[in-house]
């Protein structure tokens, strides 16, 4: 049996290996089914402390884990396709094969949404992005486009307009789904503007390994045009990983997992850190520190139940 079991290696996971490492609980790190998480999508970090030059995402991910390492943090590959946590150990399936666990932590993060499209997997981290706060300043004086119509989207949007000469939202219906207010702040930016009832086809150029335009698609005429723009985010909304544990944990309407106390669960001795609990600040440098607080709320909860 483990001691803990951590599902996940993004900021979240690995700094929760290196807590439960440093406190000799010897974890072992389920990889999941994105290895490393959402910053091995990116390119440069900037806004994580302590690199004032920045760094760039995977280099960044790839640092934790060593780090993770040296302290005897196991790793292995897959990802958790059932679990049982009526009662402990909790039993974890992972590929096929059970592992038992005296505490679990949940850092399994949230997946963004993506139109489904091959280009925009090819180019992301280089002109597509589904994080505004993380890449925007990249972007200074330039055109980008924002895809969505929700409140992530009007957000994203309003808050690139900061860097951009140009943000125009491309939305699939002709009416938003955003709150009033966020609508408005869009409306009243000078900077952004909107083209309704379209969806993108394709992003360009792979081959110049840049975005340089998209192809946008009318949905009510079925027109075809081509734009020239220098970035595409995309802000159709997150899913959290978490379909493991339906029915099991305590969630939210969209299946974020609710914490309380820190990182506790509905279920004693199961933490959850990172963005599949947090559907409000989704950063690296947070998802490090809930995991941080996972690993110190699981070695607690150790502690206790060993003198019970
Ligand atoms: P959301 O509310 O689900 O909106 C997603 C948007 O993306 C919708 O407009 C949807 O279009 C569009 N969309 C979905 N799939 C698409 C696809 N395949 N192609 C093109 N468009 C697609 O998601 P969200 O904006 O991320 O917000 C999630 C939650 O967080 C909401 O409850 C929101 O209020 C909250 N939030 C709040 C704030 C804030 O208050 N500051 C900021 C961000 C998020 P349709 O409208 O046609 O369905």
């Amino acid at each position: 049996m483990r001691t803990v079991i951590i599902l996940g290696s993004g900021p979240a996971g690995l700094t929760a290996a290196l807590y439960a490492a440093r406190a000799n609980l010897r974890p072992l790190v389920v990889d999941g089914h994105e290895a490393g998480g959402q910053l091995t999508l990116t390119t440069m970090v900037e806004n994580f402390p302590g690199f004032p030059e920045g760094l760039m995402g995977p280099d960044l991910i790839a640092s934790m884990r060593r780090q993770a390492e040296r302290f005897g943090a196991e790793f292995r590959g897959g990802s958790a396709s059932a679990a049982e946590l009526s009662r402990r150990p909790f039993r974890i399936t992972i590929d096929g094969a059970v592992e038992e666990a005296a505490t679990l932590i949940i850092a399994t993060g949230a997946s963004a949404k993506l139109l489904g499209i091959e280009t925009e997997r090819k180019l992301m981290g280089h002109g597509v992005s589904t994080c505004a706060t993380c890449d925007g300043f990249f972007f200074q004086d330039q055109d980008i486009v924002v895809v969505g119509g929700g409140d992530s989207a009007m957000e994203e949007a309003t808050f690139l307009t900061k860097f951009a000469r140009r943000v125009t939202v491309v939305h699939r219906r002709d009416t938003l789904r955003a709150s009033k207010i966020m609508q408005e702040r869009a409306f009243k930016n000078p900077k952004v503007d909107f083209i309704w009832n379209a969806t993108i086809d394709e992003i360009r150029d792979v081959e110049a390994g840049k975005v340089t335009g998209i192809r946008l698609r009318d949905l009510k005429t079925s027109a075809v045009t081509e734009r020239a723009v220098d970035g595409v985010f995309i802000a159709i909304g997150h899913t959290p990983n978490t379909q493991v544990f339906r029915g099991l944990l305590d969630m939210d309407e969209v299946g974020y997992i609710r914490t309380h106390d820190g990182t506790k669960t509905s279920v004693p001795g199961v933490f959850a850190a990172g963005d599949v609990q947090d559907r409000v600040y989704r950063q690296a440098i947070t998802a490090a520190g809930s995991g941080c607080m996972a690993a110190i709320d699981a070695e607690r909860f150790l502690e206790h139940t060993a003198h019970v």
